[in-house]
């Protein structure tokens, strides 16, 4: 069956990098589907998923944050900030982190740390989201 090479990298680790059939993205102009032969594309990557559809029929999910998605003739790059798989998604560790932003967000009377802390709010939210998927 046709397929891809797919490679997923963050400053510190890589996160996948093997063939796949299909993948689902959530770039900023909306949810994408690359299948192999896409043509030549560059995007944004928002906070949010990566589904992955394996050639052996199974698919995988990853949090990301954000990133840049780079379509080429032989391969796809995605470059993001974070990324973990559903499996790999402490619960805790996000539910925490909401709770801190929140605190921040209520209590902060500096933009930029609002401004963080909303992020922060964001990419937890979103792990929390993959993980009852
Ligand atoms: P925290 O306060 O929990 O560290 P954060 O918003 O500061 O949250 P990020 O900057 O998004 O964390 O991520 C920092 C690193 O920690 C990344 O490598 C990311 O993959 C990892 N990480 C953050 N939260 C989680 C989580 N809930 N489960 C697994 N890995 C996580």
């Amino acid at each position: 069956m046709a397929n891809f090479n797919l490679k997923i990298v963050t400053p510190d680790k890589e996160i996948f990098n093997n063939k796949c059939l299909k993948t689902i993205v959530r770039t900023e102009h909306g949810d994408i589907g690359i299948l192999p032969g896409h043509v030549n594309y560059l995007s944004m990557i928002d906070i949010g998923f990566i589904k992955i559809f394996l050639i052996n029929g199974d698919t995988e999910i990853i949090a990301v944050s954000n990133g840049i998605i780079n379509v080429g003739f032989e391969e796809t790059v995605i470059m993001v900030f974070t990324g973990e798989s559903k499996k790999d998604i402490d619960i805790s560790r996000a539910k925490n982190a909401i709770k801190k932003a929140e605190k921040i967000i209520s209590s902060s009377n500096k933009n930029s740390d609002i401004l963080m802390a909303e992020l922060k709010l964001k990419r937890a939210l979103n792990r929390v989201d993959i993980y009852n998927k």
